[in-house]
């Protein structure tokens, strides 16, 4: 796992705890603290595999990411969660676009 992601121009640091994370009373594999920039990520028993810490990571960056650039639509569950999969998918897939990006 990763210590921290550069979103923008701002660090987050990454946490994994074995604490049930709560967001409005419900529990959830990640969340995200914009004040403290940390994200924290669930390594409790329905944390199955890296490919669900991976894709939980990318939910709470994408959360992060759309906060950082003053977008409301962070809050935006459907759409974060949306954003979240597809850049998964397309980073995955795509080696080539990706060297493309960091050239
Ligand atoms: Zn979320």
């Amino acid at each position: 796992m990763v210590e921290s992601v550069l979103i923008d121009t701002v660090r987050y640091r990454v946490e994994q705890t074995k604490e049930t994370i709560l967001v409005d009373g419900h529990a959830c594999h990640g969340d995200v603290d914009y004040n403290q920039t940390r994200i924290r990520l669930s390594c409790d028993g329905a944390m199955l595999g890296e490919g669900r810490k991976v894709q939980t990571l990318m939910h709470e960056i994408v959360h992060a990411l759309l906060y950082e650039r003053g977008r409301q639509e962070h809050e935006n569950e459907e759409l974060v969660d949306a954003l979240a999969s597809g850049f998964v998918n397309l980073i995955r897939e795509n080696p080539g676009l990706m060297e493309l990006i960091r050239k």
